[in-house]
């Protein structure tokens, strides 16, 4: 995995465009299709319990995604207080990072639950703004070949949803 070339903004068109995206399009599908293409498995879950409350205590922001290496595979965590649309944007948005190859210090894998071990993880895990634009820009043209998330409710909520997953997968994750 490692002599995967990084892949630059200016690859990422023709990287979605060689994807194998399921039709019709369920993300537990597409995130082991991408597992199977940067040869590691990939676990999506939300974040700990425990972290998250201490976030809050501390009053520091949550990143709504985090995508983290482990000695077996890749582990991207997700908030669980936002809407399917945003959710699905957010996880996309990490495996752009996964398959742009923005590789984080490996943590163990019998860590991923530890909210100590995550917290540090994610206080240093900064991409630099080429990094973020590449892994908005995988999200943006996958939901793009992908179409709107079906949802009971459509309308102006789920449009300000997904504008809300975009500021904020941007400037967060
Ligand atoms: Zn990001």
């Amino acid at each position: 995995m490692n002599d995967h070339p990084v892949v630059r903004p200016a690859g990422v068109r023709a990287l979605v465009t060689s994807l194998r995206i399921p039709e019709p399009f369920a993300l537990p599908a597409f995130v082991s299709e991408v597992g199977d293409l940067i040869g590691r498995p990939i676990k999506t879950r939300p974040y700990p319990r425990r972290l998250v409350e201490a976030f809050r205590r501390n009053g520091e922001p949550l990143p709504y995604g985090l995508m983290l290496d482990t000695e077996k595979g890749v582990v991207i965590f997700y908030r669980a207080d936002t809407g399917p649309a945003h959710r699905q944007h957010v996880v996309l948005h990490e495996l752009g990072h996964a398959l742009c190859r923005h590789v984080t210090d490996p943590i163990d894998d019998q860590d991923v639950d530890d909210p100590e071990v995550l917290g540090a993880a994610l206080r240093r895990s900064r991409y630099d703004n080429k990094q973020e634009r590449a892994a908005e820009l995988v999200a943006y043209l996958v939901q793009q070949r992908v179409g709107p998330l079906k949802m009971p409710s459509s309308g102006p909520a789920r449009r300000e949803n997904d504008a809300a997953a975009r500021f904020g997968s941007l400037l967060e994750g």
